[in-house]
């Protein structure tokens, strides 16, 4: 099947102004003047009025759910796909959280396989909160190197009462070999680095970068508008070169105790003149969000959505954040980081993932991932339920 898109305002997320697009196969075939090929095997879409964008890439979502500190009827659960689906999110990086015990690697990969299935495109990190890291075949090389779905490592936990408090040393050793992992198998090898409430923030990660080789930009520390210091420090950090990736995750209690909404955190960026090339938001999807006392003990727990990454880009939108800096941080951005080159943008030779919003109010009317519409009219089409009666 042959699909042309027509009349769309394009954005690659760069702004590419009111074209056509043509998709073939998995693929984006044509754009722009190129994109005119009529007849009978062409299906022709009218997105007059709509934003033609990347699927949205997620860098970090507990697939099969992540912990559970409130005892095991706490656990959180799986990820649906309709919910990815719903949200506008064709990419997504699955990793183990806080629980790594009764959640396993093996499973995390099963998980990612049947979101593949079901249309989406999915990819996991080995290792795990804990260090020494827990993997599949013996150590940290042998997964990135020789399972196709593991392009990195982590979340590794840092400045969390809950976190296995590793040592600068275990930081950098572990960077190394996600790093030489990553150079043997041409994957990114970055190391999804969760960074806790604890006042030191991401003080270890720059020392591994100032008192090692091992370049700033092997870390991915996430969750960094968890308060403005953090906010704070992870700005100077993107201006000595790292990345930084933002959760839009946030309930109401996670705002009363100072995290920094998604959208707001990308405005002050904008305004604090930050490169926002290395700035990412994430959902963090299906993670517990436990709450906890002054003294650390549990009171209750939230999960994350992965609905508030659409959510947070179109409210960045609102708040007067450009059209293509609110996107690059769901779409090219996380896709660069993550060395998938295939995503994230519109581009001839692109996998045709790709959204119509509505440019007045800025809700989703379809998604198409890997050339098939997923998404449309209000309803998701997953094969799925062809399976199941
Ligand atoms: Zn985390």
């Amino acid at each position: 099947m042959i699909t042309r898109i027509v009349n769309g305002i394009c954005y690659s997320p760069e702004p590419l102004g009111q074209t056509n697009l043509l998709v073939a196969g998995r693929q984006i075939a044509a754009l722009g003047e190129q994109a005119e090929l009529e007849g009978s095997i062409v299906q022709t879409v009218d997105a007059s009025d709509c934003y033609v964008v990347p699927g949205l890439v997620d860098s970090l979502a507990h697939i099969i759910g992540g912990g559970g500190e409130g005892g095991f009827r706490s656990r959180t659960s799986e990820l649906k796909v309709t919910d990815a689906i719903e949200a506008g999110v064709t990419t997504l990086v699955g990793v183990l959280g806080t629980d790594a015990v009764t959640r396993t690697l093996t499973n995390l990969l099963a998980k990612a396989h049947a979101l593949d299935e079901e249309g989406l495109t999915c990819y996991c990190h080995t290792g795990s909160y804990q260090v020494p890291a827990y993997t599949l075949m013996g150590d940290l090389l042998q997964d990135l190197v020789l399972i196709d779905k593991f392009i990195g490592v982590g979340e590794v936990a840092i400045a969390d009462h809950r976190s296995s408090q590793p040592t600068v040393q275990e930081l950098a050793r572990l960077a190394s070999q996600a790093r030489v992992g990553g150079m043997l198998s041409g994957k990114a090898g970055i190391v999804s680095v969760h960074v806790g409430p604890s006042p030191e923030g991401i003080t270890q990660l720059l020392q591994v970068a100032s008192t090692t080789d091992i370049p700033i930009t092997q870390f991915y520390p996430t969750h960094m508008n968890r308060n403005q210091a953090l906010l704070q420090m992870g700005f100077d950090y993107v201006r000595q070169g790292g990345y930084i990736d933002l959760t839009t995750s946030t309930t109401a209690q996670d705002l009363a105790q100072g995290e920094i909404k998604c959208a707001d955190a990308l405005l002050q960026a904008v305004k604090a003149g930050v490169n926002l090339q290395q700035v990412t938001f994430s959902s963090d999807a299906n993670a517990s969000l436990p709450m906890f006392d002054a003294q650390n003990n549990f009171v209750g727990l939230g999960e994350g959505r992965i609905a508030s990454l659409y959510e947070e880009m179109t409210d960045a939108i609102r708040l007067g954040v450009p059209v293509q800096d609110a996107l690059r941080v769901v779409t090219a951005n996380p896709a660069r980081i993550l060395k998938l080159p295939h995503k994230g943008q519109l581009q001839v030779g692109a996998d045709a993932d790709l959204l119509l919003i509505d440019k007045n109010t800025l809700q989703l009317k379809a998604v198409m991932a890997k050339g098939r519409w997923l998404f449309s009219d209000g309803r998701v089409a997953v094969q799925r339920s062809s399976l199941f009666f």
